[in-house]
C-alpha cells in the first residue's frame, strides 16, 4: 500500500515524476517521509505598519498603481507598491517575466516573505503568493518541482494513505510520554491543525526516531571487537611533541595523550575530537598517525575535499617524512596509473602513511596492515564513510575529528558510540576575531575597509546569501554578488566558486585563492570547510541573519589563522543572536545558544548524514526530548527481557542498523 507509485497521485506528469524520482522520491512513503523543513505561518498577517528590516511574514495586501518591469543584463526586475489599511511598501521580484500580468492594480494577495533594506528602501524581497491560508509546510526544494506542486503531492498522498502509517510504538511507552498516535503525527506534520497539533506531531516524531537510533547505537555497542594493539613507550609521545615547532597547548597534550592509551588497549579505538576552528586538532592526529607509524602499522588519514587533502599531505610531507616515514597522496584526480601505483603502495605497505579523500575508501583499495583511520571534519562524512575505511583492516583505530561544537547532550545521542575528547583551548598569541553587526546603511564603509585591507596585502573572503531554494538560484545570487563587488572594487582581484561548479573548477579557485592569485573570493558556503589561507584576514557574511550561529562561527574561523588582525562582518540588521556572536568566540557556548534558539536539527545544515536527521529537525526548540529519549533507550536497554524492550528493539533494528551496520565500532 505504501509502496504505491507516485505515478497514481493528481498533478504528477511523467516530468515532475522523473524529477522527484532524482531527488531520491519514489512511493507515496518516501513522499510522505519526507518531511517539512520549515513552516509558515499565513494565519495572521503582519500589518505592514509593523514590519522591519529582516523579518520573514506573511502581509496581506493590495497592489497600488501599476508593477513595472526594469531590465538589466540576464535580469529582469519587477517591483510593485502594495499597502494595507496600517501602510505601504514597495515588492520585488527577480526574473519572474510572467508576474506583470496578475499583478493588476487593486488587487489583493496574501504575500509571504522577507524584509529587507536595499538601496535605502524598504522592500518584501521575492515573496511568494500564497492561495491557502493556515500554517503551510515548506519542502525542501526539489528542481522541476514547484512548491506548489509538491504541497498538492504530499496532500494527496496523505489521503490516499488515511490512517494506514501503522504505529508499532509500544502502548505503554506512548501513555508514559503522552505521545499522540502516529497517523495523526503524519498528517499534522504536513498541514498542521494548527499550534498546538503541530508541536503533538513533532514530538511525536523525534521522540521515535531518536529513541529508536539510540537502542540502535547501543545493540552495536555491544558487539565489543578486538582490535590492533600499539606498543610504544610514553617518551614516544614527547618525542613527537618535540618534532613541532611549537609547544603543544594543554588540551593538545591531554588529547593525544587520551588516544595513545586508547591505542595502547585491546579494543579498538573510536575516538571523537572536537575542537574550534584552529584549536590545532591536525597536530593531535599528526600525533596519533606517529605512533602507529613507530608502531610499525599504516595510518590513513580522509579529507573530504581534494583542497584539505592536498593540504594535509603537504604537512604531512614536511613534518613526517624526514623522520622516514613514505606518505602517500591518494585523492579522485590522480590518472589511472597513479591509483594503480597508489593501490600497490598501500597493499604492498610501501606507504606508511596516506592521505586522501573518498578515494580511500573505494573498491579495491587494501592495506597492508591498516593500524589507524583518521576522518577530519567528521560531519562531512556519512556513517556508512566513516566506516567503511574502518572495515579495511583488522579493526583499526578510528579517530574522527570535528569543528563543529556539538552540545555535549547532543553528542552522547549522536556518537553514543564514541568517547570525546575535547579542545577547549586555543593555541597562544590568536587574537579573536574582531566581529561586528553590520547593518545595510554601512555597507559602503565595510567596502572601504575591505578595500583598504586588500591595498594593505590582506585577502577576503565574501559569503553570500544562503538560500534555501535551489542550487540554481544560489549560483544566480553569487553571480550577482559578484558582478557587484567587481564594480565597487575595481582595483581588487575578485574571484568566484558556487555549489554548481565541477569540483575541478572549485578546487582550482581554491588553490589560486590560497596562493594569492586573488585578493577577493566570493563564494556560497562551499568554503566553509577547514580551508586554510594565513593572509585572508576579513570575512563578509550576506545576509548573516539566515545563518545559524553554530555556522556563522564556522565561517568567521576561515579568518584570524595568521599574524594579522581579522574581521568578520556580518551584514544584517542587528539582533539578540548575532550579537551573542559578536560577543563571545567560545564555539560551544554558541552551540549551546544556536541548538536553544533553532533546534539542534540546524546544527549541521543538510550535509550531515547518518544521523536521525528527521528526529532532529522535528525536535525544533524541544531539546528536553533528547535527553528523554536517552534515559528511555538506556531504561529500556537495561531490561532486555522486557515485552517492551524487544518490541523497541525490533523496530529499532528495521529503521536503523541497516543504515548503522557499518558503524560498529568497537
Ligand atoms: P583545526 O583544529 O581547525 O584543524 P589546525 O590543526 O589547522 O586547526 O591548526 C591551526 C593552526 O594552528 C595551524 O597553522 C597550526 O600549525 C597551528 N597550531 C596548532 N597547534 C598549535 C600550538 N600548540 N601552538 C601554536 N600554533 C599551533
Ligand atoms: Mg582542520
Amino acid at each position: 500500500m505504501m509502496d504505491l507509485e507516485l505515478s497514481r497521485l493528481p498533478g504528477l506528469g511523467p516530468s515532475r515524476l522523473q524529477a522527484l524520482e532524482k531527488a531520491g522520491v519514489r512511493t507515496l512513503r518516501d513522499l510522505v517521509m519526507r518531511l517539512p523543513v520549515a513552516y509558515r505561518d499565513l494565519t495572521a498577517p503582519t500589518p505592514l505598519a509593523e514590519v522591519r528590516p529582516g523579518l520573514e511574514c506573511a502581509v496581506l495586501a493590495r497592489v497600488v498603481g501599476d508593477a513595472t518591469e526594469q531590465r538589466a543584463p540576464r535580469l529582469l526586475i519587477t517591483r510593485a507598491r502594495i499597502a494595507d489599511a496600517s501602510g505601504d511598501t514597495v515588492a520585488v521580484w527577480y526574473n519572474q517575466p510572467w508576474l506583470k500580468k496578475q499583478l493588476h492594480s487593486g488587487r489583493e494577495l496574501l504575500l509571504y516573505g522577507r524584509f529587507s533594506i536595499r538601496r535605502g528602501e524598504m522592500q518584501l524581497v521575492c515573496p511568494s503568493i500564497e492561495r491557502e491560508r493556515g500554517i503551510v509546510p515548506v519542502y525542501k526544494a526539489v528542481a522541476g518541482v514547484p512548491p506548489r506542486a509538491m504541497r498538492q503531492a504530499v496532500r494527496a498522498a496523505l489521503e490516499v494513505g488515511r490512517g494506514q502509517w501503522p504505529d508499532e510504538l509500544p502502548e505503554g511507552l506512548k501513555r508514559r510520554y503522552g505521545l499522540c498516535e502516529r497517523n495523526f503525527a503524519l498528517y499534522n506534520a504536513h498541514f498542521p491543525l494548527n499550534a498546538e497539533s503541530l508541536s503533538a506531531a513533532r514530538r511525536r516524531i523525534a521522540f521515535e526516531e531518536l529513541l529508536l537510533y539510540q537502542v540502535a547505537l547501543s545493540l552495536l555497542r555491544s558487539d565489543a571487537r578486538v582490535g590492533v594493539r600499539l606498543e610504544f613507550p610514553d617518551s614516544e609521545i614527547e618525542n613527537f611533541w618535540k618534532l613541532l615547532a611549537f609547544p603543544p597547548t594543554g588540551a593538545q597534550r591531554r588529547a593525544l595523550y587520551e588516544m595513545a592509551n586508547d591505542m595502547r588497549a585491546n579494543a579498538p579505538m573510536a575516538r571523537l575530537l572536537q575542537g574550534d576552528v584552529g584549536s590545532g586538532k591536525t597536530a593531535v592526529a599528526f600525533g596519533a598517525m606517529y605512533l602507529t607509524w613507530k608502531s610499525g602499522f599504516q595510518a590513513a588519514l580522509m579529507a573530504p575535499t581534494e583542497v584539505l587533502a592536498q593540504q594535509h599531505y603537504q604537512d604531512a610531507l614536511s613534518l613526517l617524512a624526514p623522520l622516514g616515514a613514505r606518505v602517500g597522496l591518494l585523492t579522485g584526480s590522480l590518472t589511472k596509473k597513479q591509483h594503480a601505483l597508489a593501490h600497490e603502495a598501500l597493499a604492498t605497505g610501501e606507504w606508511d602513511i596516506v592521505i586522501g579523500t573518498h578515494a580511500l575508501i573505494t573498491e579495491g583499495v587494501s592495506y597492508q596492515n591498516l593500524g589507524l583511520v583518521v576522518t577530519d571534519e567528521q560531519h562531512r562524512f556519512g556513517v556508512r564513510q566513516r566506516t567503511k575505511l574502518g572495515q579495511k583492516g583488522e579493526s583499526p583505530n578510528v579517530l574522527v575529528m570535528s569543528a563543529t561544537p556539538i552540545p555535549r547532550t547532543l553528542s552522547l545521542i549522536l556518537y553514543g558510540d564514541l568517547d570525546l575528547s575535547i579542545l577547549d583551548e586555543m593555541p597562544p598569541g590568536r587574537t579573536p576575531v574582531k566581529t561586528r553587526v553590520v547593518p545595510e546603511s554601512r555597507r559602503q564603509d565595510m567596502y572601504g575597509f575591505v578595500m583598504q585591507k586588500v591595498r594593505e596585502g590582506r585577502q577576503a573572503y565574501v559569503i553570500c546569501p544562503l538560500v534555501d531554494k535551489s542550487e540554481a538560484v544560489e549560483a544566480r545570487d553569487a553571480q550577482e554578488l559578484y558582478a557587484e563587488l567587481v564594480g565597487l572594487l575595481p582595483k581588487a582581484r575578485v574571484s568566484l566558486v558556487h555549489g554548481r561548479m565541477k569540483a575541478a573548477e572549485k578546487d582550482a579557485l581554491l588553490e589560486a585563492f590560497r596562493a594569492g592569485e586573488s585578493d577577493v573570493l566570493v563564494s556560497t558556503t562551499v568554503v566553509e570547510v577547514g580551508v586554510n589561507v594565513p593572509n585572508a584576514s576579513v570575512m563578509v557574511v550576506e545576509n548573516a541573519e539566515r545563518f545559524g550561529l553554530a555556522q556563522l562561527h564556522q565561517l568567521r574561523g576561515r579568518v584570524g589563522r595568521g599574524q594579522y588582525e581579522s574581521w568578520c562582518f556580518l551584514v544584517a540588521e542587528p539582533n539578540e543572536r548575532l550579537r551573542l556572536l559578536a560577543q563571545t568566540s567560545d564555539g560551544f557556548k554558541i552551540a549551546e545558544k544556536d541548538m536553544e534558539l533553532r533546534g539542534p536539527g540546524e546544527l549541521f545544515g543538510e550535509r550531515q548524514s547518518g544521523i536521525p536527521a528527521i528526529g532532529l529537525s522535528m525536535l525544533a526548540g524541544d531539546t528536553q526530548l533528547l535527553k528523554i529519549t536517552h534515559d528511555e533507550a538506556r531504561a529500556l536497554m537495561k531490561r532486555p527481557q522486557d515485552a517492551e524492550t524487544r518490541q523497541v528493539v525490533a523496530l529499532a533494528r528495521r529503521a536503523f542498523l541497516g543504515r548503522l551496520e557499518d558503524v560498529a565500532l568497537n
